[in-house]
């Protein structure tokens, strides 16, 4: 059983639906700082560190402003798009860009001030608390906890089962429970979408990849965004978590597959369903047995599924 989740919990990345970084104009300086605003721009750790970085800078050498190139050094980041593409996202609320540079607005300065005091990442923690499931590895119960942007789910054996980014500002008001319920969900959506060919953060180009790795058990899918940076790994199980036809067999079989965690079906617990077929490309073939009946799905190098055999669903 491997962990599943986007990405090392680094650098999953949440833009929060802002869309407009096309101007500086109109945009308010004023010294509140919206929560959701603030988790937004907290979601990375690379902006947090641009923040930071912007601060620094403020503190050595006055309100002067900085340069794309100089700031994008002192962050220490090689991918000047992905550096970009973030700076951009903490415009134009903490960040400003002047001719000569960047700056941090008023409520830039104030976010870094809460920053170093925890104000808000001590904010918005729920849990542990247990689940209505069970781990496959060892039987134990699953346990949520939310913490810093993340829904983890483990065994209270520390089998980590699932885990999740989910946007402070889509949490504020949520149970324990309905936090994992949209992590779910919001994990669904970006598998479609990286399967899709489109990344779930930024909506650039990414290629999902199926690969056999030396320290997991199984292969796992993987995407990275070279424009943001967000990453997704997860079982290769995950394709079949979203494919239309694996939805249908278990529909028929009375169970259907968005009732359950997305943890539990064994597609995705459970290695031994799993079998490398061909290694160059790479060819995964995965038996969702249900009942005595057995539905024979392959995926390939990219992550397509497709399924043969007598459980194949009628459309
Ligand atoms: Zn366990
Ligand atoms: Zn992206």
């Amino acid at each position: 059983m491997s962990p599943l989740g986007d990405g090392s919990g680094k650098r999953g990345d949440e833009s929060a639906g802002r869309g407009d970084d096309s101007t500086d104009s109109g945009a308010s300086d004023d010294s509140h700082v919206d929560p959701s605003e603030a988790f937004a721009a907290l979601s990375d750790p690379l902006r947090v560190d641009i923040l930071r970085a912007l601060a620094a800078f403020h503190r050595e050498s006055a309100p002067e402003p900085v340069g794309f190139a100089d700031l994008r050094k002192r962050v220490d980041v090689r991918d000047s798009g992905r550096f970009r593409y973030h700076l951009n996202e903490l415009r134009d609320h903490f960040v400003r860009k002047a001719d000569d540079g960047y700056h941090l607005t008023h409520a830039g300065v104030e976010i870094v001030a809460a920053i170093l005091a925890g104000t808000y990442t001590d904010r918005g923690s729920r849990g542990p608390e247990p689940l209505d499931s069970g781990c496959s590895l060892c039987d134990a119960r699953a346990v949520a906890v939310y913490e810093d942007g993340r829904c983890a789910v483990s065994c209270e054996n520390d089998h980590p089962l699932f885990n999740w980014s989910v946007p402070p500002a889509a949490a504020s008001d949520a149970s324990l429970p309905e936090i994992v319920s949209l992590a779910e969900l919001l994990a669904r959506q970006a598998i479609e979408r990286t399967l899709a060919g489109v990344c779930p953060k930024c909506s650039a180009a990414v290629d999902p990849a199926v690969v056999a790795e030396d320290a997991a058990p199984a292969p796992r899918l993987r995407a990275r965004c070279d424009t943001c940076g967000a990453t997704m790994a997860g079982p290769v199980g995950f394709c079949l978590l979203v494919d239309p036809a694996v939805e249908a067999f278990y529909r028929r079989h009375d169970r259907p597959l968005d009732e359950r965690y997305a943890w539990e079906p064994a597609f995705v617990a459970d290695d031994s369903t799993i079998s490398v077929a061909d290694t160059d490309p790479i060819r995964v073939e995965i038996a969702v047995t249900l009942d005595d009946e057995t539905l024979a799905v392959s995926v390939d190098e990219s992550g397509r599924v497709s399924v043969d055999g007598s459980g194949r669903g009628g459309e």
